[in-house]
């Protein structure tokens, strides 16, 4: 990697995404601020790092007889360098000391393996922690590997100021353009009418929640020129068969049923975000594409609020739409953290911004 000369460095980590300021302090002293790391079986980069340090990543792809790699430099230096086999399409990580006070994580792939540096974005989602879905990676054979407890928390003073939310656009003017006219989306807001869904904290209603973040996000994607058709506009109830009916006929080329969770309300502690995709259909791999990215685009305005994952499931909607389909829950209407958000109509605007750059971004590399 140091033979890249470093303008080339650079183009890639703009390629990459991923050169993200959270704070321009680089810390002098010479520990490593990587706290931990892990790449999980369904293909996520995740770090957790000394609050509010600056992050770079690159991309260098590979040639037939060397696999692509994807590295990140930290303030600090390790205390060792080490490699670690990998499993799957991941050969091994390594972690290395470059110039002294640089901490280099370096994921080497299996020749042959091809990624696309445009769809991989390393996200901040807390000041201390990041996340980079390796979108493209296949995930089969992949096993859990890290160093760490992902899940230590810093300090709660230091975790506490607000933060960037890098990628995480927070005007309409932000989004990402696709040509106009050519997509087309179907929203499909969950329940309904006599249905309410899930009932949370003081009586905050999934029906209603979901339908405000829904009409927005039409609103958003029609006007960076995308055909919306919706399930519903308002507070009725229709069946899932229907739904689904709407979608396949409108020949549209992505599906999005917006829902939130609930557990029981003697569970406040119970938060997070997770978005669902069917992988027994022939559009599985693009349906987890779109998982990926709208799941990553919510968690970027959801500090603390726990990543459940992008997850299979056999939901009706999801399973009978023919086109890429994604069920996101934006979190948990039972959740503290997350209904106090939920409820906050400036957080629901965000919301339907995410899923518009999540959706977006997925058209807009869209195999
Ligand atoms: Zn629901």
């Amino acid at each position: 990697m140091a033979r890249l000369p470093h303008r080339l460095n650079a183009a890639l980590a703009a390629a990459v995404g991923a050169v993200l300021v959270l704070a321009a302090q680089s810390p002098a002293a010479a520990r490593s601020s990587l706290g931990a790391w892990r790449v999980s079986p369904s293909g996520v980069l995740e770090l957790r790092t000394s609050p509010a340090v600056e992050l770079k990543a690159y991309f260098e792809a590979g040639t037939a007889s060397r696999g692509a790699k994807l590295w990140v430099d930290l303030p600090g230096e390790p205390n060792r360098s080490r490699s670690i086999g990998g499993s799957g399409a991941l050969k091994e990580v390594r972690i290395g000391r470059p110039d002294g006070n640089t901490t280099r994580l370096v994921l080497e792939f299996q020749p042959g393996i091809r990624l696309n540096p445009r769809l991989l974005r390393l996200v901040g989602t807390a000041p201390d922690r990041w996340r980079m879905p390796l979108l493209g990676l296949p995930t089969r054979g992949l096993i859990s590997i890290g160093e760490g407890d992902l899940e230590a928390r810093a300090p709660a003073a230091e975790q506490r100021p607000s933060f960037p939310t890098s990628g995480a656009p927070l005007s309409p003017d932000g989004l990402p353009v696709v040509p106009r006219g050519r997509f087309k989306v179907v929203v499909d807001p969950g329940h309904g009418g006599p249905d309410p869904g899930a009932i949370g904290i003081a009586g905050l209603r999934e029906t209603d929640v979901v339908l405000d973040v829904a009409l927005q996000l039409a609103r958003l994607l029609e006007a960076r020129g995308v055909t919306v058709a919706m399930t519903r506009t308002s507070d009725i109830d229709v069946d899932l068969p229907p739904r689904v009916a709407l979608a396949n006929g409108a020949g549209a080329d992505a599906f999005i049923s917006i829902h939130a969770n609930a557990l029981s309300m003697a569970r406040p502690d119970v938060n997070g975000i997770e978005s669902f995709y069917f992988a027994g259909g022939p559009q599985a791999e693009r349906s987890r594409l779109l998982a990926d990215a709208v799941q990553r685009q919510m968690l970027a305005i959801s500090p603390r609020t726990p990543d459940r994952g992008v997850k299979t499931a056999r939901f009706f909607v999801i399973r009978r739409a023919t086109m890429p389909a994604t069920l996101v829950e934006m979190g948990f209407l039972t959740g503290v953290l997350d209904a106090s958000r939920l409820r906050d109509p400036d957080y629901r605007r965000r919301m339907a911004l995410a899923l518009a750059a999540g959706i977006l971004n997925y058209l807009r590399a869209a195999p």
